[in-house]
């Protein structure tokens, strides 16, 4: 088994509501005016579209509190989805960039986002850990409404999920020998953060 794909691959992680979407979206405007191929994937949107077809939710904040196995069979899918797509799109040198989690608040308990069998498909270079105080993702996430993340917006839940991510960050990397770039989101520095994320990637190519 190879030890990595042609293209580079990245994981962004963070707690609901720090901001990986939006950095990442930003990430691929300051790729494309240097012309350096980035590709943004949100693992979410392929759960979603999944449990969507299948008619398991109706809507994305739903997903976490599906039965488990059910899960499992949406987090797998997804996985080989993405690389089938990315294998068929992206070549040498491109960068592929997974918008997940490293954790997931189910209506059970905790569950890991990126166990051994995501690993071993996804074969990432760096997995990138997005962070900012628990103040400000709380802030966040009350600002944004087009989301439910009622459910992970108690500080004590926020800071749990924030050493959760580090830590299994850090697990997982022992799977696939994969680097570990923590990445402060500060308040209003989105281009900021953006940037940082940037450079690390380029630093891979
Ligand atoms: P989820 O895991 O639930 O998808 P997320 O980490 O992708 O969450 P976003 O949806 O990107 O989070 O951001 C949540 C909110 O925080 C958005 O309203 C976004 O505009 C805002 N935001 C993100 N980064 C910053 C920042 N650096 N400063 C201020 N606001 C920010
Ligand atoms: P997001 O928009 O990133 O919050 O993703 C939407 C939902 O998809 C999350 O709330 C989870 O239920 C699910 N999801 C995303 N990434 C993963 C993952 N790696 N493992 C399991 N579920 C995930
Ligand atoms: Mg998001």
């Amino acid at each position: 088994m190879e030890l990595r794909h042609p293209f580079i691959v990245a994981i962004a992680l963070g707690v609901p509501g720090v901001g990986k979407t939006t950095v990442l979206r930003k990430l691929v405007e300051l790729a494309e005016r240097e012309g350096v191929k980035v590709r943004v994937v949100n693992l979410g949107d392929y759960m979603l579209k999944e449990a969507l077809r299948r008619g398991y939710v109706d809507q994305r904040d739903k997903i976490r509190y599906l039965k488990l196995r059910q899960q499992l069979e949406l987090q797998i899918h997804a996985a080989n989805a993405i690389i089938a797509e990315a294998s068929k799109t992206l070549k040498e040198g491109d960068i592929l960039v997974i918008d997940t989690h490293a954790v997931i608040k189910t209506g059970i308990g905790f569950w890991t986002g990126i166990p051994r069998i995501l690993m071993e498909t996804f074969k990432p270079d760096i997995l990138i850990v997005i962070e900012a105080s628990v103040e400000e993702i709380i802030s966040r996430q009350q600002r944004d409404t087009s989301r439910y993340r009622k459910d992970v917006s108690k500080p004590e839940i926020v800071k749990s999920l924030m050493d959760q991510t580090r830590t299994l960050a850090f697990a997982a990397a022992l799977m696939t020998s994969s680097l570990v770039k923590i990445v402060e989101n500060k308040e209003g520095k989105i281009e900021e953060t953006a940037r940082t994320i940037l450079e690390a990637l380029k630093g891979l190519m």
